[in-house]
């Protein structure tokens, strides 16, 4: 794996720098040769994209502006190239190319200039290490709960910051969901070079949106290279974790190979996820089937499929994944779907970076990070709007508003183009709720393309039943199988179980939540002093974005925590229930203004109650700038 820490300098030949410009992301080339070469005439307002969500190729530029950009970039690098310039951004510079990229006003530029500050890691290596190390004088140790991305991270940084802790991991290895998730075809669907850690950008990612295997080696390599395996005892469940109070330490109750064993620690982390405990259905008779059967997140590797009737229930994500990775295999493929799934098209979505753009990923300065902040605000930010509720609208589950009318269009005419001439199959795949009230699904044409063939069939009749020889609609009709996988998803709302948690006074965190859990910022909550979530309730992003982005922002905030607890010599800090609570208002009422909080469509996002515990409904600079310090006045100290 190589991680980029500074460009490499260019010797190629003009001949290399032209090729490597055929594969080039223009709209992210420009700004970073422009900041690099402190030459901003190079933000031309004819060669400007035009920002939309999706986002348009290249863009959106001609061929004749792509043509003339490239021929603006190769004077550029030839300048690089030949030391006749290299500058360090200005602010200034960084301002306009912020509003150049993204057509906003200078005002909103401004507003993210901080945070891209720290996305470009413009002038330091990692802005977002801890700037403070805890004195070795003073005794505080904290514990993690999981070492898959989030609690990789957070073990990153309190190493950096000299606190000791240690990492609790269930599982033989790290990696957390990259470690669980084998099934066939699995893969990220966020570009890679928006998931993976600011810190530690790669610039060999080998497919856009890499698969499984890739990914686990990243997190293990990550782990190995930051100095945080060691630190991690695998095999090792907390069980139960009590707060004393007369102390200030978290009592942990942990299940090791070895056995039983106490563990104390001042702050505990968890950093379990939201999907890691697989949900089987509530059908009657699962346990009657006659032949294999198992989740998707527990894939049995030693089932050949070859050549066998597979049923599978579940069409999301995973299925979405496994499906067309199985199909050409199988004997017979019968998928049954209880909801539809929004497309997006993204033809690269299978495909590997071309040599062209790792060329440039890896020698021209600054383009790794820009890309990946056109990434942020094409696929991000700027979706938001697009999901959001015009109350004015009234068009019931088609759309929340005009600007989703016209994504529910655009999203319409690619499943038609999919599925042309299989109208029975098309009427089936159109989803009948507004786009963003479930997870839109990233398509290259692999899932139409496996529900079209000959030996593939979509079942939409609801299932009645399972007995040993297949599964029974409720029209009556039995789809036999000798293979029957779930990939149903996970008890997502059901928070940090089966982990007991017990706060002050015997506060027990399952009883306190009562199947509807919440927190303040997702990360803090009254009554459980120094206990601290990642990936909690309310950090879940719909429209894409990147889960590590909001680790990064949580793991921030809690180094500011503990560096708060050390540096203030408190003993304990607590969410005070005030806060906790006005928040929760303020974010219910903000889902209740998105596509998932208005739409009456089932969905991982909602709860047992209704309430949609999983999202964050406002943008990720609001996140940000929420998570950069504990507020004194937020928390009762001790
Ligand atoms: P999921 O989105 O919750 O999908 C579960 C599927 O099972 C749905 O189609 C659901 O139907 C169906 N289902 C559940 N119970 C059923 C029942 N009793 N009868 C019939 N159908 C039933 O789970 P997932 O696909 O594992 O994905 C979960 C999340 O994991 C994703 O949203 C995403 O955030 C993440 N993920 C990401 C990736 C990636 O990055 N590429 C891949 C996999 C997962 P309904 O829709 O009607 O509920």
């Amino acid at each position: 794996m190589a991680i980029a820490r500074t460009t490499e300098p260019i010797t190629d030949s003009d001949e290399v720098l032209e090729r490597s410009l055929g594969d080039a992301h223009l709209p992210a080339l420009l700004p970073a040769l422009a900041l690099a070469s402190g030459d901003l005439s190079l933000l031309r307002e004819d060669l400007r994209p035009t920002m939309q969500s999706p986002p348009l190729p290249q863009g959106g530029l001609s061929r004749e502006a792509q043509a003339e950009a490239k021929a603006v970039a190769l004077a550029a690098l030839r300048r690089i190239r030949d030391g006749e310039v290299r500058q360090a951004p200005t602010m200034e510079g960084l301002r306009r190319a912020i509003e150049w990229m993204t057509g906003s006003s200078a005002q909103a530029a401004s507003e993210y200039l901080p945070l891209v500050m720290e996305e470009l890691a413009i002038s330091e290596e990692d802005p977002r290490a801890p700037k403070w190390r805890k004195p070795s004088a003073v005794d505080f140790t904290v514990a993690i709960v999981g070492a898959g991305m989030s609690g990789i991270l957070a073990g990153i940084r309190l190493r950096q910051a000299g606190v000791p802790f240690v990492i609790l991991e269930k599982n033989a290895d790290v990696g957390g969901t990259w470690f669980e998730n084998t099934y066939p075809g699995a893969r990220v669907d966020v570009s890679n070079a928006f998931y993976s850690y600011s810190f530690a950008q790669r610039v060999d990612w080998p497919t856009h949106y890499s698969t499984q295997d890739v990914l686990l080696d990243y997190f293990r390599d990550c782990a190995q290279e930051f100095g945080v395996r060691e630190h991690v005892r695998f095999q090792t469940a907390l069980d139960r974790a009590e707060w004393d109070e007369e102390r200030a330490r978290w009592v942990l109750y942990l299940d090791t190979p070895e056995g039983r064993e106490t563990l104390e620690v001042q702050a505990l982390v968890s950093a379990v996820g939201q999907l890691n405990r697989p949900k089987m259905p509530e059908i009657e008779g699962l346990d009657t089937f006659g032949g294999a059967s198992f989740h998707s997140a527990r894939w049995r590797h030693d089932v050949d499929l070859a050549g066998q009737r597979v049923a599978v229930i579940g069409t999301g994500a995973s299925a979405a994944q496994f499906v067309p990775a199985i199909a050409p295999e199988v004997a017979s493929l019968t998928v049954f779907q209880r909801t539809a799934n929004w497309l997006a098209n993204v033809p690269h979505y299978h495909d590997e970076v071309p040599a062209g753009q790792q060329w440039l990923f890896r020698h021209a300065p600054y383009y790794a990070h820009w890309y990946r902040f056109w990434l942020f605000w094409a696929t991000v930010e700027g979706l938001l709007p697009a999901v959001r509720v015009d109350e004015t609208w009234g068009q019931g589950e088609r759309s929340v508003s005009e600007r989703n009318d016209q994504l529910r269009a655009l999203m319409t005419m690619y499943l038609q183009h999919q599925f042309e001439g299989q109208p029975d199959l098309l009427e089936q795949v159109i989803p009948d709720y507004p786009p963003g009230a479930k997870r839109i699904l990233l398509d290259n044409g692999a899932w139409a393309g496996a529900l079209k063939r000959e030996h593939v069939s979509l079942v939409t009749a609801p299932i009645a039943r399972v007995t040993e020889a297949g599964v029974e609609t409720e029209d009556g009709r039995l789809h036999e199988a000798d293979v029957l996988i779930y990939g149903t998803g996970f008890h997502a709302s059901r928070f940090l179980t089966p982990m007991h948690v017990v706060g002050r006074e015997g506060a027990d965190l399952h009883v306190e939540w009562d199947g509807d859990a919440r927190a303040y910022l997702g990360i803090t909550v009254p009554k459980f002093p120094n206990f601290f979530m990642l990936y909690g309730p309310n950090t879940n992003i719909v429209v894409n974005g990147s889960i590590i982005y909001f680790s990064e922002c949580e793991v921030h905030y809690i180094l500011e925590c503990v560096r708060a607890l050390i540096e203030g010599d408190h003993a304990s800090m607590e969410c005070r229930q005030d806060v906790h609570d006005d928040y929760n208002e303020v974010i219910d009422a903000g889902n209740r203004e998105m596509a998932w909080g208005a739409s009456s469509v089932n969905s991982w996002y909602k709860n047992e109650t209704g309430r949609v515990a999983q999202n964050w409904p406002f943008s990720l600079l609001d996140y940000w700038k929420q998570t950069r310090a504990p507020r004194p006045e937020d928390y009762l100290w001790r």
